[in-house]
């Protein structure tokens, strides 16, 4: 449980839905992913090895209602109560909630720019997107050209297969991270991300290194105070957060590859990075903890 009364969802409406859609093609334009290189390769030898059946349990909640053979799929079932924290695409919606009212309140008083909401879609298999079509080996992306985050939930049950932890602050911390990039589209920042310019000292490892603080940012506002969606954040969900932080770094998906360990290649950073930047917008709530690109613009 981490959703707490305090978030009431008004009948939905904000995160969109679709299943299956587009084809062909690849990711074009630029899109952020959660993951460096081999991730897309990584989780489909995941995928498959979950659809072989070599998986042993350890849910605790559901992706959700399966698409109907229409294809059709809703988040209807996000209207009963507690769903939230009983399936995994009602809690990515109540995340997108939450994300929205912190922003709300950080942005303005600690960048002075205004916050405006971003989209979130959640897609089975396949989706077509400003971007370009994406596929769910993906894993979730920010696409710049519609301010828009997908996500297949699948990706949830695949963290194991990197060594991350499925639990529910992991779950959030994946969705937030996403909607720290659209806070740099916000401030500007975020086209300096180049994938095909990498390096532990590039923008593009800042970039990805600040989402995660963003994130870290996002867990603290989230679950402190009167208004706090969230119950407090217990030391499990937290190192459950942090494990998968590690999972994707940059060096764990390169020995999981195969491949040898090359900061020159890194994208996202390495496990230690990420924990440690997930953790220093955590203990402080402040984007200046952030500040990986060495702006000096935040409000102390
Ligand atoms: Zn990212």
């Amino acid at each position: 449980m981490t959703f707490n009364s305090n978030f009431n969802r008004g009948g939905g409406g904000r995160v969109t839905t679709s299943s299956g859609g587009g084809t062909g093609g690849g990711l074009g334009g630029m899109p952020i992913a959660i993951g460096g290189g081999g991730i897309g390769t990584l989780l489909l030898v995941a995928l498959l090895y979950f659809l072989g059946g070599g998986l042993g349990g350890g849910q605790t909640t559901q992706p959700g209602p399966q698409a109907n053979s229409a294809g059709s799929y809703n988040l209807d079932h996000c209207e009963s109560p507690n769903a939230a924290n009983e399936y995994d695409d009602c809690r990515v919606e109540a995340t997108m909630y939450s994300t929205d009212a912190v922003w709300q309140e950080v942005l303005p008083a600690q960048a002075g720019i205004e916050y405006q909401q971003p989209g979130m879609h959640l897609f089975r298999d396949r989706v077509a997107t400003a971007c370009g079509n994406a596929s769910s080996a993906t894993g979730p992306f920010y696409c710049p050209a519609d301010s828009t985050a997908y996500l297949d939930v699948s990706f949830f049950e695949q963290l194991g297969q990197l060594g991350g932890a499925n639990g529910p602050l992991t779950q959030e911390y994946v969705v937030a991270h996403e909607i720290g990039h659209h806070v740099q589209q916000l401030e500007g920042t975020l086209g300096l991300s180049n994938y095909n310019d990498p390096g532990e000292d590039s923008a593009a490892v800042a970039i990805e290194l600040q989402a995660d603080c963003y994130a870290g940012i996002w867990a603290k506002h989230a679950s402190e105070g009167p208004d706090a969606m969230l119950e407090p954040i217990t030391r499990e969900q937290l190192s459950q957060a942090v494990q998968t932080a590690r999972a994707i770094g940059d060096d764990n998906i390169q020995k999981r590859s195969g491949q040898e360990v090359n900061p020159d290649a890194w994208t996202h950073g390495s496990s230690q990075q990420r924990e440690e930047a997930f953790m220093a917008g955590y203990e402080t709530g402040r984007m200046g903890s952030c500040d990986f690109l060495n702006r000096g613009v935040y409000s102390s």
